[in-house]
Parts: C-alpha cells; structure tokens; sequence
C-alpha cells in the first residue's frame, strides 16, 4: 500500500477481490489467514472475508454463478463493505480465434450478450441505462494485466511441464495475454453453433463467461473502479464442459493464486 495516499488516522477501504467458484479465488483466503487472520461475515447466503493480503486490506467472496449473484454480491461489497473497487478473477471459454485453453483474458470490456430489449432498445443496450459496453477501470486492467505477464514470464515454462497433458499446446507454446472485449450471460455456452452465434454477433469478443459485464454495469452505476481476469479453461465448445471441468480442478487455482499475488503485491490503493 502507498501510505501518503491514505490520510493519517484514516483506514484504508478495502479492495474487494470476488470469483464464482472456490478454485477460482487460488490461495487467497489462506494467505490472509496467515497474514493477519480473517474475520468473516455472512450476508445473504454469501460469507464476506476481511483481512490483508500482501498487505493490501481485502473483503474477499465467492458471488457464486450468473449476472444476478455477480451484481448482487458486487452491491453488498460497495454498500456494505465500503470497497474502493472490485476486481473478479475466474475462468471463461475462449471466443476470439487466438484465444486457447490456458491463456488469459483482462477484460478491457464487458458487454451482456443475453441482453435483447429489441425493437425498443438496440440489442445488447441496457434499457435506460443508453449503453451495451461498460469498460474496466484503467489503471486496474493495467495492473492486472501486468501482473500476468509477469507470472506467465516467470512461472510460463513450468506450467507447461506440469499442465502439458492438459493442454497439448503448451507442448509448443506458453500460455498468451489478451486484453480486450468480455462478454457474460447467464448461459454456459458449450457448443459450435452457440459461440459460432456469439462471434457472429460480436466479432471482437475474446472470452465469455456468466458474470463480469454484470458487475461492470453495477460498478459503472455506482461509480467504483472494476477490473476482470479469466483464464481459458475451454473454448465454448461441443468439449467446453469436460475442459472446464478438469481445468477447474487441477489449473484454475494455480493461475488465480499466481495472477494475485503479483497483483497485490504491487496493488497501490485508488488507481483511478
Ligand atoms: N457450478 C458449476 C457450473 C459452473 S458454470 C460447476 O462447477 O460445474 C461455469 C463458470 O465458469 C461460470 O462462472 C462462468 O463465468 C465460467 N465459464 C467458463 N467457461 C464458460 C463458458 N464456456 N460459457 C459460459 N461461462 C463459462
């Protein structure tokens, strides 16, 4: 943390740092229990955990999985928990054409591909909100995707050795960091004609998952800087829910656990 940006006497707000599913968060929860103990709070079926990581304050939760449990749990985080942003970390099926399985994904972003209030509104628009596309904090997508850079760099080449078996790419090449579109709806796309769909309609998305443009629309309204992190656990496909299902299991965590720790250990409070 930059101490001269907090001032004296003052408590810093926490960073709120959220996934869907347990494997996604990667060791977080233990390292603040190592670090400074973790109080945990329960609020609408979800538990809130406060503590420091890396000495970054974090308020750390599982949404669990969709649009509604994403926006509902960034709410309790930003009234609640008085968050000074969010960022959610987790996995999603690759879209764009060079997106693969064990590559990441910073959403620079998000759009909700499920939204259609046609003919009132134009497709993909948020009636009366006059927008479809809401971006990521700057600063933070930078970080973020800064700090995947570096653990692809540094831990590149011994994922591949341990993951190749998984993923036969990583025989021949390291994983890739992509930023750009992210697109969220509350379906696990998992066949040709359906990402086929998505690409047609959205030909710039990289990567979609069933959270993070909601989050985005949450955090755009109430004016709180959000960043969002996928790695590629498949690639929406006839194969999507076998890949995502051995990815979770054995690669997920190591890529979260990994990805954060370089983010907060360079995490500087209030990168707007
Ligand atoms: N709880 C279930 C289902 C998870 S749904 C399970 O554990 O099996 C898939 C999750 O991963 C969502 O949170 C979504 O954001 C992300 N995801 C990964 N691949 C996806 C895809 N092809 N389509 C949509 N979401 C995907």
């Amino acid at each position: 943390m930059n101490p001269s940006s907090t001032p004296p006497g003052a408590a810093a707000r926490p960073l709120g740092v959220l996934a869907a599913l347990p494997q996604e968060l990667g060791d977080l929860i233990a390292t603040m229990q190592a670090e400074s103990g973790v109080v945990t709070r329960t609020l609408g079926r979800r538990d809130y955990h406060l503590g420091a990581v890396h000495g970054v304050p974090c308020v750390v939760t599982l949404a669990r999985v969709g649009k509604v449990a994403a926006a509902a749990t960034v709410s309790a985080l930003i009234h609640v928990f008085d968050v000074e942003a969010v960022v959610f970390t987790g996995v999603a099926g690759g879209v764009g054409p060079d997106v693969h399985v064990g590559d990441v994904v910073v959403g620079e972003t998000l759009l909700q591909h499920d939204m259609n209030a046609e003919p009132l509104f134009p497709r993909h628009e948020i009636p009366l909100l006059a927008r479809s596309r809401f971006d990521a904090d700057r600063a933070l997508a930078d970080a973020l995707a800064a700090a995947c850079e570096r653990f692809v760099a540094e831990e590149g080449v011994a994922l591949a050795a341990r993951f190749s078996a998984a993923l036969p790419r990583f025989e021949t090449a390291l994983p890739a960091v992509h930023r750009g579109l992210v697109i969220s709806g509350d379906q696990f796309v998992a066949s040709a004609v359906a990402v086929g769909a998505l690409r047609a309609a959205l030909p710039d998305a990289l990567a979609v998952e069933m959270e993070g443009a909601a989050l985005a629309q949450v955090c755009y309204e109430y004016e709180v800087p959000c960043a969002v992190v996928r790695t590629i656990s498949d690639t929406a496909d006839e194969h999507a829910s076998t890949s995502f299902s051995s990815f979770l299991t054995d690669i997920a965590s190591t890529y979260s656990t990994g990805i954060l720790r370089r983010f907060l250990v360079s995490y500087r409070p209030a990168q707007r």
